[in-house]
C-alpha cells in the first residue's frame, strides 16, 4: 500500500547521510517546486542534500527558496539515497538516468497515471494534483516544520500543475493542504506574479508567431500549433519560453484537445496535449511511448514536423 511505501522512504531518508534528489528533463513548476521542498526540508534534519539539475532552470522560477543549489551531479557526491521527483519514466531523467544504477536505492515519488514504478520503493499516486502534494505528506510524516520556505516551493508546485487551482485534478485535499501552506505566511501575490504575470517580451513575441500557425481541424476541436527552430532564431527566444502557450489554445470555446508541436530537431517533435472535458490525452500519447496524465500529456515523434502533425492528427479519428 502507499502508507507502507510511505514509511519503508522515511526509514531509508533517515538511515542515509548524502540524498540525491533529481528533477526531469524540461522541468516544469511542479519538479522544480518539489524538488526544493524536499530539498530544503532534508536540510533540517541535517541531511547532506544534493539537489541535481537534469536541464536548464526556466526564468519563472529563479525566485524560489534554495534555487541556487540545484548542482550537475559530480562522482564524488557519494550519494546513499536517490529520490525521484514528478518523473513517470527512467527516459524522463535524462542525463541522471545512470544514477538508478549507480545508487543503492531509489524512491520514486511521482504522480503520472503512467509512472512505470521503477525505484525501490515508489509513492506513485494518481489522485494527487501535483507531485508537490505527496511531497507534503511525506515532509509531515517525516515530522519535519514546514517553513515559509518549504511552504512556497509546494505552493508553486501545486498551483503549477493545477493551472491555479482551476483544472479538473484540483481536490479539497488539494485546498487544504494550500490553505496549510498559506497558514505559513507565504507571499502568495509575490508568488503569483512570478508564475503568471512575468512573461518576457520576447516570449510573448514569440507566441504571437506561434499563434499564426494555429489550425483547426475536427469541426473546431482540436486546434494545433506549431513552433519550429527557424522561428526560435527570429525571435531571441528559447524553446522553454512556449511553456504557457498551449493553455491559451485549450481556452477556445469549441477545442476539446490543444496540440502543441515543437521542433526541437529536424526529426525530433515534442508534442504537448490538453484536453478540456473527456479526452484521455494520455492514451492518446500512449501510442508515440509518450504518457502524462488525462488532461495533459507528452510524447516525442522522431519524424519531420509534417509528418508527426499528420500521425497526430490522425490519432485523433479515435477520439472523434
Ligand atoms: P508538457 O506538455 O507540459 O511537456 O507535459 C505535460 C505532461 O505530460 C507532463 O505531466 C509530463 O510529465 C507528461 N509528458 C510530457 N512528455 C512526455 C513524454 O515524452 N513521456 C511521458 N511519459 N510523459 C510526458
Ligand atoms: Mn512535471
Ligand atoms: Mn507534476
Amino acid at each position: 500500500s502507499i502508507e507502507s511505501q510511505f514509511d519503508l522512504a522515511i526509514d531509508l531518508i533517515k538511515n542515509s547521510k548524502n540524498i540525491g534528489i533529481a528533477s526531469h528533463v524540461s522541468p516544469d513548476g511542479d519538479n522544480i517546486g518539489s524538488i526544493l521542498a524536499l530539498g530544503n526540508a532534508l536540510e533540517k534534519i541535517n541531511k547532506k542534500v544534493f539537489i541535481l539539475k537534469t536541464d536548464d532552470i526556466p526564468k519563472d522560477f529563479l525566485f524560489l527558496p534554495g534555487i541556487s543549489k540545484i548542482i550537475d551531479y559530480e562522482d564524488n557526491m557519494e550519494i546513499d539515497l536517490f529520490i525521484t521527483l514528478d518523473t513517470s519514466d527512467e527516459d524522463r531523467l535524462g542525463k541522471n538516468r545512470i544514477l538508478l544504477d549507480k545508487i543503492e536505492n531509489v524512491v520514486n515519488i511521482d504522480h503520472h497515471i503512467s509512472n512505470t514504478n521503477f525505484g525501490d520503493i515508489n509513492i506513485v499516486n494518481s489522485n494527487a494534483a501535483a507531485t508537490g502534494e505527496l511531497v507534503y505528506e511525506l515532509i509531515k510524516k517525516i515530522g519535519i516544520i514546514i517553513d515559509k520556505d518549504i511552504a512556497s516551493c509546494i505552493y508553486t508546485s501545486i498551483s503549477s500543475d493545477t493551472g491555479s487551482f482551476m483544472y479538473d485534478n484540483t481536490t479539497s485535499e488539494t485546498h487544504e493542504i494550500a490553505a496549510e501552506l498559506i497558514k505559513t505566511g507565504i507571499d502568495k501575490s509575490n508568488i503569483n506574479i512570478n508564475l503568471y504575470q512575468s512573461r518576457s517580451i520576447e516570449k510573448t513575441k514569440l507566441f504571437i508567431k506561434i499563434l499564426e500557425t494555429l489550425k483547426f481541424h475536427y469541426d473546431n476541436q482540436v486546434g494545433i500549433i506549431k513552433v519550429t527552430q527557424e522561428m526560435l532564431n527570429n525571435s531571441n527566444a528559447k524553446m522553454e519560453d512556449t511553456e504557457g502557450i498551449i493553455s491559451f489554445i485549450r481556452e477556445i470555446s469549441s477545442i476539446e484537445v490543444a496540440i502543441l508541436l515543437k521542433e526541437i530537431e529536424e526529426e525530433e517533435i515534442k508534442v504537448s496535449m490538453r484536453s478540456k472535458r473527456y479526452a484521455d490525452v494520455a492514451e492518446i500519447c500512449a501510442n508515440f511511448n509518450g504518457g502524462g496524465h488525462i488532461r495533459a500529456a507528452g510524447c516525442t515523434i522522431n519524424e519531420p514536423i509534417a509528418t508527426a502533425e499528420h500521425l497526430v492528427l490522425e490519432q485523433m479519428k479515435k477520439v472523434f
